[in-house]
């Protein structure tokens, strides 16, 4: 049995989730290797070639993967698919692009979001939003597999030393082509890796009010969320959205402001580590999966919060 693990990356550097996505590869039980396909992606290769329990690297080097599309991407993954067992990726806008592609080519059942690996046919994954856990065993004979970065810890970045290999790159599918990248900057983490968030919702009552949330994120190094009421309230970016239809998030701490908890955002969360909430409704839903409630206004609540942290 031999996983392979199609690598998130920029061409430049590896994108954190795919340790997360190894850690997977590795509980189904065989080697893991990785597929890097991307442009001038020597970098990430060699950064492929230090992850922990890594014994391959596969790269396929070429202008056509400079972008990312998901046709030319899933041609080369099927151009090596023969190989293997299973092939996972993470369950990112990426990899939820890519992988249903492969799976169809293969004719095989995809295996989506899985949070654990039981056995190397059997895994479960959150559904409902999160509110019940479905078992599933494939009989197909390659498991094509979405992790939910999540639910597995990160594989250790050094002490591999995998071997690198090149492989022949696909020819451009002439499907698709790159437009255009928008790509909004922050000095804040990412919200899917972050350690801390720290998420507004409807509560806020407008983007200026999201202001008072930044000293407390500057204090805590934290990435900023909010809920989907927030979002299309226009107050924040639609990129800040934590919950069903948003970003999953499951950092050490998660402080809640202003956000009632409907089940939509607690399927985006509720696995934090440690859940602040500060709500002025001392029945808010919110408040059933923190660890700390905190019941106030928060327009005089947060500002104290910062005060006490120095
Ligand atoms: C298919 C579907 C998918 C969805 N996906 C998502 C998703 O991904 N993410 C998501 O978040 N939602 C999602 N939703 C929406 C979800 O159902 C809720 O509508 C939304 O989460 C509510 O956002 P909120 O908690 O900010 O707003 P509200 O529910 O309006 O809550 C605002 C809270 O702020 C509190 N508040 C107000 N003023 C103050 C103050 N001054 N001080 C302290 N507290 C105050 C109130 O007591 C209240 O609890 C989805 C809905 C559907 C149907």
């Amino acid at each position: 049995m031999v996983a392979l693990v199609i690598a998130e990356h920029d061409n430049a550097s590896l994108k954190a989730v795919t340790l997360n996505t190894v850690t997977a590869a590795a509980q189904c039980g065989g080697d893991v290797h990785i597929l890097v396909a991307g442009s001038n992606c020597g970098a990430v290769a060699e950064a492929a070639a230090k992850v922990a329990g890594v014994t391959k690297v596969l790269v396929a080097d070429a202008p056509q993967f400079a972008d990312g599309l998901a046709e030319n991407v899933a041609e080369q993954v099927l151009a090596v698919a023969g190989n293997y067992s299973h092939i996972l990726a993470p369950a990112s806008a990426h990899g939820k692009n890519v992988l249903p592609r492969v799976a169809a080519k293969l004719d095989v059942a995809q295996i989506s979001e899985i949070t654990k690996v039981d056995a190397p046919d059997t895994f479960e994954r959150p559904i409902y939003a999160g509110n019940a856990i479905a078992t599933v065993q494939s009989t197909d004979s390659v498991k094509v597999i979405t992790v939910r970065g999540t639910g597995f810890d990160a594989a250790a970045s050094e002490g591999g030393s995998a071997a690198v290999e090149t492989v022949a790159a696909v020819a451009d599918s002439g499907k698709s082509s790159f437009v255009g990248r928008e790509v909004a900057k922050s000095d804040r983490p990412e919200l899917t890796g972050a350690k801390v968030v720290v998420s507004g919702g409807r509560g806020m009552g407008s983007g200026d009010n999201f202001k008072i949330l930044e000293p407390l994120a500057d204090k805590l190094g934290a990435a900023m969320g909010a809920s989907r009421a927030a979002v299309d309230a226009g107050y924040v970016p639609n990129d800040w959205q934590v919950g069903q239809t948003g970003k999953i998030v499951a950092p050490q701490l998660y402080i809640a402001v202003g956000i009632s908890g409907a089940i939509q955002h607690l399927a985006g969360m509720k696995d934090s580590k440690t859940i602040v909430a500060i709500n002025k409704d001392p029945e808010a839903p919110i408040f059933s999966v923190a660890d700390y409630a905190l019941v106030g206004d928060l327009f005089e609540v947060v500002p104290q919060l910062v005060e006490a942290l120095g």
